[in-house]
């Protein structure tokens, strides 16, 4: 397998630390609101990660995590005229279940900030003791100078220039580049005790506590979106690599932004909707869709079309189904030799670093091969159990049962193209009164027809 590591800006082959066993950290979200469909893309796409490589084999250990305390959190608290802790708390139940509502699997562990304090403030001192971090009026700062590697990550170098030069915004540190990692609090706000006084710890830091807890002092794939490269993920690297001359991660994977006319979505800018808003439009699945028809690195533009486009295509999988009894698709033996190519092929294109788009091109493979009537039966139901398979792997048909079951029983259908031969009929016999009534009657009952140069044909209407 073939992954894009940011670290070395190339496709790398994944080599893991631990044979059979993936050790994968993703940045959660800071839970000071909704999240927008934005952030959705990452989400969804390193749920997509874990899911690939639980197919084929490994045992995966996920770790996101939640940061409950943040500048921004104590803001929307002033906003909302609520304690801090009961912001995070209401906006990390929102994440959590606008999560389930998009199908993506809970990680293995997801922990919160305020859940690991103690370990925050000893991974700080730490770096204070070994002299790569600095306390100046009750905050710590890393001292990005006592580190030859930093700007390995993102390839940013410090500008040697600037050193010792006088930062406008905070004169306490020894160099622009220093990061925060302890910030003294101010009257009103959270506060935890320290070493150096009450205060809480920088976003950077947070990170590096909750993956190692969980991973280890070193993992294999660290993700987020392209936005967290820098500072985000050069800052969580430096504190390992100052800690244990080891990266944090081996694989560093970045999904590219999702765009609104072009430019970023964010909250700051204030072009972004609410996957909670778009969900309620848009089945999941659409949204799924939407962003795994793209490779995980390119920019994707948002538009509503895309998203209708992409129901429907997801809808084309469904119905490929619709012609087999559920419980016979369960199977995951497949004999058929263009099953098994095909399953071969789509092992190729994700092992290509995650080539999604391919993957996709591939479901409506098999979708054609389930309706070939010069296939034999066997080979169309294995079209249609690996369709049902591989979707999975992507995190589609999570909920097959519910959704074919709105499918049409094929009596009902027979007894439409009944009626319909009724109009046709009163139609040749220029009875316009009765073909009429009965394009109104089905019409009540949410059957739309349409008349062509070759006949009339019906849908049924969501
Ligand atoms: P945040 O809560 O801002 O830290 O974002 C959570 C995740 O969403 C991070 O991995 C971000 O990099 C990612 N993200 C933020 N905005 C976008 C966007 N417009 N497109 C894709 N990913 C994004
Ligand atoms: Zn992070």
């Amino acid at each position: 397998m073939k992954l894009y590591n940011t670290r070395s800006r190339s496709k790398e082959e994944f080599v893991p630390l631990k044979e059979g066993q993936l050790r994968l950290y993703a940045c959660g979200p800071t839970v000071y609101n909704y999240f927008h469909i934005g952030n959705a893309r990452a989400f969804l796409f390193f749920d997509v990660v874990r899911r690939y490589f639980e197919y084929i084999g490994y045992e995966v250990t996920y770790v996101q995590n939640i940061t409950d305390i943040d500048d921004k959190i104590i803001e929307q608290a002033i906003a909302e005229n609520q304690d801090f802790g009961q912001i995070a708390e209401k906006y990390a139940a929102a994440f959590l279940e606008d999560c389930a509502s998009l199908g993506i699997a809970a990680p293995t562990h997801q922990p919160r900030a305020t859940q690991v304090m103690p370990e925050i403030i000893a991974l700080i001192k730490k770096l204070v003791d070994t002299g790569h971090a600095y306390e100046a009026q009750g905050d710590v700062y890393f001292d990005t100078r006592s580190l030859p590697e930093y700007g390995q990550l993102s390839g940013k170098k410090i500008d040697e220039q600037k050193t010792g030069a006088r930062v406008a915004e905070n004169i306490s540190k020894r160099h622009p580049a220093d990061f925060t990692l302890w910030k003294s609090s101010k009257p009103k706000e959270p506060f935890w005790a320290s070493p150096w006084g009450d205060g809480r710890p920088g976003w950077h830091t947070e990170c590096v506590v909750m993956s190692q807890n969980y991973l280890g002092e070193s993992f294999d794939i660290h993700g987020g979106g392209i936005d967290l490269v820098f500072p985000h993920h050069e800052n969580e690297n430096a504190q390992a690599m100052a800690l244990t001359g080891k990266p944090l991660a081996r694989y560093w994977m970045h999904n590219g932004f999702l765009n609104i006319d072009g430019e970023k979505m964010s909250k700051s800018l204030k072009n972004f909707f609410t996957a909670r808003d778009i969900l309620a439009q848009y089945d999941a699945e659409a949204i799924r869709f939407f962003f795994l028809s793209k490779h995980y690195r390119s920019p994707i533009d948002f538009t509503r079309e895309l998203i209708v486009e992409s129901d429907k295509a997801v809808d084309n999988f469904y119905k490929a189904l619709e012609a087999f009894e559920l419980d016979s698709l369960e199977a995951t033996q497949i004999h058929s030799p263009d099953c098994l190519r095909l399953e071969e092929d789509f092992r190729i294109a994700m092992n290509d670093d995650f080539n999604t788009a391919r993957a996709i091109a591939i479901l409506f493979d098999l979708v054609r091969l389930t309706k070939n009537n010069k296939s034999s039966a066997e080979n169309r139901l294995d079209a249609a159990r690996l369709l049902l398979k591989l979707g999975r792997v992507l995190g589609f048909f999570q909920h097959p049962e519910d959704r074919l079951s709105k499918q049409m029983p094929d009596l009902s259908k027979a007894l439409i193209e009944l009626i319909l031969s009724y109009r046709t009929q009163a139609r040749a016999d220029k009875n316009w009164a009765q073909s009429d009534k009965i394009r109104d009657d089905l019409k009540a009952l949410g059957i739309e027809i349409k008349d062509g140069p070759t006949g009339s044909t019906w849908d049924q209407r969501n």
